[in-house]
């Protein structure tokens, strides 16, 4: 008899929710990370009583009624509603876009003058069939004003290359709305954890062993022996040894400030979509929650190559990565008794509601 059914490797979303469920199976299960802390990326610190997202800025949206009634069932949420703002050399655009940007850019109020306008900025590039690379795309898709105001300095940020270099299928359309609505999501239910997202994660683990500071690579022996099943949900690749190369990511580099002030910018996220300016934005954690502190907390985000010393974000999932995690994913299938599952260890972008309802599924196919 081994101690534990299953250990957990890494607090976040996928671990704790798979943790969660299989507990209430009746189920024994150690949750570990490598971090000083649970909740993985959705990790929230109070500082000045104002939750701070440590790892970028963090909405939860979704329209599946089942995962929102899920986390509702642990915490509370409230109204907060994503509407960020782009400021293009000091003048400020409503995102996403929409009639407010419309009015912004051209002065134009109806939508019928908005699609005209759109139509003759795109008609200088109408000649471009099929577009070869990112810039093309934009022009092709909204011509040269919302490419160049809001499109092409944000996304050379954060891909680190001009545009020109970056493939054409990262944009596919552009979402353009033609009222005054400034809600960034389509989705039917918005909100943020009133308390934190560590309040939540918090509850998901009540009851559960959890080890902090602990590498699984560096106490495997020990773990591999303490459980009957490992749920994985860190990097693929270092699963592996990395024994068929490593997986690229873009990672972000966070520059963080406490102000005596009340109110800096006046929204949560402000993007800044000019080149010159190094960060893509600025986050104000106190609006994510109608904060009325004195004080207030900043801070910015700038995108950054990764490697060993920093943290890896965003999969990049061109051709040469996707046949190497194929390569890892081969691998993986054939071991009966561990569970890959998350971001990481799938090597795919998921947002809070998707990496939750694939953990439930994958404690679905488990009893
Ligand atoms: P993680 O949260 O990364 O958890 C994995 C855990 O495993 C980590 O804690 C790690 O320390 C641990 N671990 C890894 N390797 C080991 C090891 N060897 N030993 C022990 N522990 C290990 N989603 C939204 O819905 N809305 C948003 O607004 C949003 N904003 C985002 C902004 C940014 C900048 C980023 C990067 C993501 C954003 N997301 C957002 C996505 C969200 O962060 C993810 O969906 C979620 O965090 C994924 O959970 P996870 O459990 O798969 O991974």
């Amino acid at each position: 008899m081994k101690q534990y059914d299953y250990l957990i490797v890494g607090a976040g979303l996928f671990g704790s929710v798979f943790a969660h469920e299989a507990t209430k199976k009746g189920r024994k299960c150690l949750v570990i990370d490598k971090r000083n802390h649970i909740a993985g990326n959705v990790f929230t610190e109070n500082i000045e009583g104002i939750n701070i997202h440590k790892y970028g800025a963090h909405i939860f949206h979704t329209s599946n009624k089942e995962i929102w009634d899920y986390v509702n069932s642990f915490v509370e949420f409230n109204r907060f509603t994503n509407s960020p703002i782009a400021n293009y050399k000091g003048k400020l655009y409503n995102l996403p876009f929409n009639m407010n940007t419309f009015y912004q850019l051209w002065g134009v109020v109806t939508p019928e003058e908005a699609i005209a306008k759109i139509e003759e900025q795109k008609k200088e590039y109408a000649h471009i069939l099929e577009p070869k690379n990112l810039e093309e795309q934009a022009l092709v898709l909204g011509g040269k004003d919302i490419y160049e105001k809001l499109i092409k300095g944000y996304t050379e940020k954060q891909w680190g290359r001009p545009a020109t270099q970056i493939p054409a299928f990262i944009i596919r359309r552009l979402p353009f709305r033609f009222t005054y609505d400034n809600n960034y999501f389509n989705d039917i239910y918005q909100g943020i954890p009133i308390g934190g997202y560590t309040k939540l994660v918090d509850k998901l683990l009540e009851g559960i062993d959890v080890r902090l500071h602990t590498n699984y690579f560096e106490n495997k022996d020990e773990l591999d022996l303490i459980a009957n099943k490992t749920i994985y949900t860190g990097k693929i690749d270092e699963f592996f040894n990395f024994e068929f190369g490593e997986l690229d990511y873009r990672s972000l580099h966070f520059e963080n400030h406490l102000l005596d002030k009340s109110n800096y910018q006046g929204n949560a996220v402000v993007n800044y979509t000019e080149k010159e300016i190094e960060y893509t934005r600025i986050i104000e954690h106190k609006h994510f929650e109608f904060g009325t502190q004195e004080k207030t907390y900043i801070t910015k985000e700038f995108p950054h190559e990764f490697s060993k010393d920093n943290e890896p974000y965003y999969p990049i999932n061109d051709d040469k990565n996707q046949e190497l995690v194929a390569k890892y994913q081969e691998k993986a299938s054939l071991l009966d008794k561990v569970i890959f599952g998350g971001r990481l260890a799938e090597y795919k972008y998921y947002d809070m509601h998707q990496v939750i309802e694939i953990a439930l599924e994958a404690v679905k196919k488990e009893f």
